[in-house]
């Protein structure tokens, strides 16, 4: 498919220097046949080029890009216990020391490949392009590298790729539990945005609309696909990744996450802690996916008690600090999230906003699709829907959406519910 490239740059507001870091990107079937094209068209000044993929993406499209680039140097990681965290960045900084001399790296792999990537690329001061092979998240085009360091999720100033390579024959065969866990990473944007738009029409906090209604097209098209997707359907595929990237340049232009992430990856965030569960070793998409659906429930639950109009307004809402300190007995997660909640982010909001913007939340709420609906879109992939199905209990759904929103530093609806009186009876 075509990617308009220019289409996109034209969303970046100029005065407020937006920009993206993608010279193009290439969504086709077969088009890492393309990758010694492309290096010659846009690259031809780097010649000490290395991959780093691991067993399993060498297999899937690493073979086909060594025939591409048979001079490149190659990095072939263990898949065993791979993450995203200081082990994968030392596994694969102990092979890139072989090399004398690297100006240019290529990404062939899913998500904890292209986060070590980037992670590298970043400290060597390099550009690097992206091989993905599965339609998983939306993370490819980050500027940022999610990481685990030391037990702790942080988040790392990165590097985006400057070329993203899509071949469809590639990620349209890759594990259906890495495209059902696209699918929630993208789904999941249902309720980010208007986490971002109920928090800016009460805070007045900087929101674009080309941005928003340019993901909302991505959604509606998304929903529209899944049949396709269960079908096997080159197309849907081609889409699917498609409004991954264009959801990671989203990031990429409002240069933080808000457009992409709000209350369900909060629960993702919270149950990665392990801080109120056990650990669970789910991928990020599929956690999100929950996350989504039991946050819709609540919003929706909200909704309905807003149109009641018989509700009161507490004046301020403090930070739960016992809770917090409860939830999270690691010493150093605590103290981090503690921090994350120093000052207050809800210092300045008060009950009479949320009642003087009533109708405006009203309205955005209504345009939240049910949970009920997300329920049935997320099994069309057959992805995760509740709590069991990602191996946590049912009744850890209450105290996930009450602490959730501490893990950062953003206001989201779910932490702005707590103002209103119905509020223990919805999150029961
Ligand atoms: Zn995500």
């Amino acid at each position: 498919m075509q990617v308009d490239i220019e289409r996109i740059r034209q969303l970046c507001d100029l005065e407020r220097n937006q920009r993206i870091f993608v010279d193009d990107m290439m969504i086709e079937q077969n088009a890492l046949d393309k990758l010694a094209y492309i290096m010659k068209t846009y690259y031809s000044r780097f010649h000490h080029i290395v991959m780093i993929c691991d067993e399993n993406t060498y297999e899937a499209a690493g073979k086909k890009a060594m025939e591409q680039l048979p001079d490149m140097g190659l990095i072939i990681l263990d898949p065993t216990g791979l993450h995203a965290d200081e082990h994968g960045v030392q596994a694969a900084e102990k092979q890139l020391r072989h090399f004398d001399e690297i100006d240019f790296l290529i990404a062939c792999g899913s998500g904890t490949i292209h986060d070590i990537t980037r992670y590298h690329a970043y400290q060597k001061k390099i550009d690097f392009l992206s091989i993905p092979t599965a339609a998983s998240v939306d993370g490819y085009v980050s500027t940022m590298a999610a990481m685990t360091w030391k037990g702790m999720k942080k988040t790392f100033t990165a590097v985006s790729p400057v070329f993203v390579l899509a071949d469809t024959t590639v990620f349209s065969h890759a594990p259906s539990r890495l495209t059902a866990s696209g699918v929630g990473d993208l789904m999941g944007k249902y309720t980010a945005l208007c986490d971002w738009r109920i928090a800016s029409a009460i805070t007045g906090e900087y929101i674009s609309e080309p941005i928003v209604n340019w993901e909302y097209e991505i959604l509606e098209q998304l929903v529209s696909n899944l049949d396709g997707l269960q079908n096997h359907d080159i197309k849907a595929y081609e889409n699917l990744i498609y409004g991954l990237l264009l959801s990671g340049l989203a990031m990429q232009i409002i240069t933080y996450s808000r457009p992409a992430s709000g209350c369900e990856h909060h629960c993702s965030h919270l149950w990665e802690e392990a801080a109120i569960n056990e650990p669970i070793d789910y991928y990020h998409g599929e956690k999100v996916g929950v996350g989504m659906i039991l946050c819709a429930e609540v919003y929706k639950k909200a909704l309905e008690r807003l149109k009641t109009k018989a509700y009161t307004v507490q004046d301020h809402v403090e930070v739960e600090t016992e809770l917090i300190c409860q939830c999270f007995q690691n010493p150093v997660l605590q103290e981090e999230i503690l921090k994350e909640n120093t000052p207050n982010i809800l210092q300045d909001v008060n009950g009479q906003m949320l009642k003087e913007k009533e109708a405006e939340i009203i309205q955005i709420l209504e345009e939240l699709p049910t949970s009920q609906e997300m329920t049935q879109w997320m099994k069309k992939v057959n992805g995760a829907t509740n709590l069991s199905e990602i191996d946590l209990d049912e009744n850890l759904k209450s105290l996930t959406l009450r602490v959730s929103p501490y893990v950062r530093k953003r206001i989201t609806f779910m932490r702005l519910i707590k103002f209103y009186s119905f509020y223990e009876e919805i999150i029961a």
